[in-house]
């Protein structure tokens, strides 16, 4: 039992994936911090991966860093978003990583000669890293979001332990069940029975919801309120409309319109201090009556999952680009370019004229590449602004280097091992990783500190000299070519001087030409955009 009295609100879902339980468990968050609590919020993934950084992201969506260099799940990036704050490692698990703790424990004779169970060792060990971040001085709420769907034999584990966790602390467990509702374009109504499953399957596995969140297009009636109230013994004023919205950030102005802060608060037994979310609404408010736009192509590969595009994969730069383009009062309009399409010439390279800004962002291996490079040298020559990420950046110095460095051919050696020109080389101590086959976790991660070059865009746009931003890569810009590049006209503009590593690159007599090594879009929130995302906006509405 932890010492505090810590709260611990678990969030799961029912029917489908997909539902935004990740939003839905954020705005909760949010609605209690608005309230002065303080929350953090975890996310339990029921893949074998031990952490995030070893799937595609067309499979599973972004790989989100924490400042201490762990590979999460998109969600983290959405608690951080919300709620201002920064999340750790500890804020995360998979079921591999799970598994492997119990199964390095047993290997350590930890467990004392016992025979070790899936029942209770697996969840037992789920229940202690929740309550570690519990047990931190500054946590009120622990908001745990269990992802998949209940009903799956991979989730299975983690329901086990919430309804331990429940068993033995009753006051300090709540559980809520975002479902979804579909509305069938044949029928016209919306129906109910698939949530009444789902809640079953959820009883079955010992738990009872004590609210239930609607999803679907429209907001749910009375009449259904009453139904689900009925046939899953929740409280109708417990069943909570949760319809698509235009912006996900009024997500928790919805949940706060229909009193569920206060009624989990009621629930629990907390008296209701004040609350404040004037800078949020008044944020909302700004938003809804932006009526310019700014036009960005996002040129990558990372796209599409059969006949579907896929955004999630860059979520947060998505989110990041929203932020700065609301703070310019501008509503921001994506195209997703595969970069595949210029290389087959499905699509003229012509066709980025029309976009006011161009972003690439980061990715690995050489498929598109080719097409990337074209996009970033018309950028570059016909003077549109241009952000690059990670990769984008290392891309851009190859085009630099071929293109105004006379380099011909240029690469970077994740590409091209055997190159004349290798600008961009992996990091020596990553060649040890890469030779013993050590790919998970092993990139260089997380917060690094960056000096920037006074004079240059990028420290005008910071208005400071030191900073902080997540990595993930194995390569570099190499240090052999930066005289050669910097007569050539290229200018770097930050540095982390202990590793002696360039960090951001950026072009003189340009509107806008930066391009980061580090991940700024980590870091950006909606009260509080990117210094990057906001210039490079400012100038793309120019
Ligand atoms: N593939 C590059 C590297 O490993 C860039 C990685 C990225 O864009 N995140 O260095």
């Amino acid at each position: 039992m932890p010492k505090k009295n810590t709260k611990f609100i678990f969030v799961m879902g029912g029917v489908l994936s997909g539902l935004g339980k990740g939003i839905a468990t954020s705005s909760i968050g949010k609605l209690l911090q608005s309230r002065g609590f303080s929350v953090s919020c975890m996310k339990i993934d029921p893949y074998i991966n031990v952490d995030a950084g070893t799937m595609n992201p067309t499979e599973h969506g972004e790989v989100f860093v924490t400042k201490d260099g762990i590979e999460t799940d998109q969600d983290i990036g959405n608690y951080e978003r919300f709620l201002g704050i920064e999340l750790t490692g500890e804020n995360y698990m998979t079921q591999g990583l799970v598994w492997k703790t119990v199964i390095e424990k047993e290997r350590n004779l930890e467990f004392g000669g016992k025979c070790v169970e899936v029942v209770p060792h697996i969840p037992e060990e789920v229940i202690r890293r929740i309550k570690k971040v519990g047990n931190k001085k500054e946590v009120d709420f622990v908001m745990i979001e269990i992802g998949g769907t209940v009903g799956e034999y991979q989730n299975f584990i983690f329901l086990e332990a919430a309804r331990m966790m429940k068993l033995k602390m009753p006051e300090q467990v709540m559980f809520i069940m975002v479902s979804y509702l579909p509305i069938p374009s044949k029928i016209g109504e919306m129906k109910t029975k698939p949530t009444q499953t789902a809640v079953r399957t959820l009883n079955s596995a010992g738990i009872q919801p004590d609210f239930i969140l609607t999803r679907s297009t429209k907001p749910i009636d009375n009449k259904r309120k009453e139904k689900i109230s009925i046939f899953c013994s929740v409280l109708s004023e417990d069943v909570i409309s949760s319809e698509d919205v235009a912006n996900i950030y009024e997500v928790p102005l919805n949940y706060q319109t229909q009193g569920l802060d206060k009624r989990i608060l009621k629930k629990f037994n907390i008296n209701m201090a004040g609350q404040d979310m004037k800078d949020w609404k008044k944020k909302l408010d700004s938003i809804k009556s932006i009526r310019k736009r700014v036009k960005i192509a996002m040129v990558g590969k990372y796209f599409s999952t059969g006949s579907f595009t896929l955004s999630d994969s860059y979520i947060s730069v998505i989110e990041a680009m929203k932020h700065a383009a609301w703070y310019n009062k501008v509503k921001p309009e994506f195209t997703w370019i595969d970069a595949e399409d210029f290389e087959k010439k499905k699509l003229d390279i012509s066709a980025l004229a029309e976009y006011d800004g161009i972003v690439v962002p980061g990715g690995f291996g050489a498929r598109g590449v080719e097409g990337i490079i074209m996009a970033i040298r018309y950028a570059r020559e016909n003077k549109i602004p241009y952000l690059g990420l990670c990769y984008g950046m290392q891309l851009a110095t190859i085009e630099f280097a071929r293109n105004v460095a006379k380099l011909a051919k240029a690469h970077t050696t994740e590409i091209d091992k055997k190159n004349k020109y290798p600008v961009i080389d992996i990091m020596e101590e990553q060649k040890k990783n890469l030779d013993m086959d050590d790919y998970g976790g092993t990139m260089r991660l997380g917060n690094y500190p960056c000096s920037l070059i006074s004079g240059t865009k990028a420290q005008k746009a910071y208005a400071e000299n030191n900073i902080l931003e997540r990595h993930r890569h194995r390569y570099e810009f190499n240090n052999k070519y930066k005289s050669k590049l910097e007569k050539a006209g290229l200018v770097i503009s930050g540095i982390n001087k202990k590793q002696n590593l360039v960090e951001i690159i950026e072009l003189p007599n340009h509107p806008f030409f930066i391009a980061s090594q580090f991940h700024p879009e980590f870091k950006s929130n909606l009260l509080a955009p990117h210094p990057l995302f906001r210039e490079f906006v400012k100038a793309a509405v120019k």
